[in-house]
């Protein structure tokens, strides 16, 4: 089987991958490599951000690597959160500070229109870099609603979802039509039609 590294201590994601690929790559996360540490995302962009997690991992271990990276761009804040979703608030990975300041700065606004964009960078076994993008589109509701998922999931309105929040919907179907399951799509077709 296809062994393929990702730059990820998140074991739910390198699951949820697998189940996307039906079982065909192996995937190796950095908490299975006997990486402790996170790889410091110091790039402005996800693009960026994706690059230089895989291409870490590449320089050490010379084997198909990937990355992911995650932002909620909002239309009326200029495509903030984006790139610093996690740390919005600050202290990275506060999800209801993160919300708290979103709905804040969106008081006084009519457009409440966001995306949540992932974007995998992945190296195959020469080097060559790949990128692929998904995207959901939505609305940022105006209070928190459901108790499901995680991050900014209580506040995200996906479209064509009946006016739910991420959070008031089962994981199962976040996952059809989430943004990482869309990225991921396009990257497990990717690899399998080279096989
Ligand atoms: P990451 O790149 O997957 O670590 O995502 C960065 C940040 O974006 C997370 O810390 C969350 O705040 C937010 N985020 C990413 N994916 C989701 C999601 O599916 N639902 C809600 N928030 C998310």
């Amino acid at each position: 089987m296809k062994k393929i590294l990702f730059a990820t201590h998140n074991q739910n994601k390198a699951a949820e991958i697998s189940q996307q690929c039906n079982g065909k790559i192996e995937i190796v996360t950095l908490s299975d490599l006997g990486i402790n540490d996170e790889i410091p995302e110091t790039e402005s962009t996800l693009e960026g951000n994706a690059r230089l997690k895989a291409r870490f991992l590449f320089d050490k271990f010379h084997l198909p690597c990937f990355a992911d990276d995650t932002g909620l761009e909002v239309d009326a804040l200029d495509g903030a959160p984006g790139v610093f979703s996690a740390r919005y608030a600050g202290q990275d990975g506060d999800s209801e500070r993160n919300m708290e300041k979103l709905l804040a700065n969106l008081s006084n606004s009519n457009n409440r229109n966001a995306r949540f964009r992932t974007v995998v960078a992945f190296i195959d076994s020469e080097g060559n870099e790949y990128l692929f993008e998904g995207i959901v589109n939505g609305t940022i509701a105006t209070e928190k609603h459901g108790n499901e998922g995680f991050g900014y999931d209580p506040i995200f309105i996906p479209q064509d979802a009946d006016g739910l929040t991420f959070a008031q919907m089962s994981i199962d179907a976040k996952n059809k039509i989430s943004h990482r399951a869309r990225a991921i799509a396009k990257f497990v077709q990717f690899i399998e039609s080279k096989q």
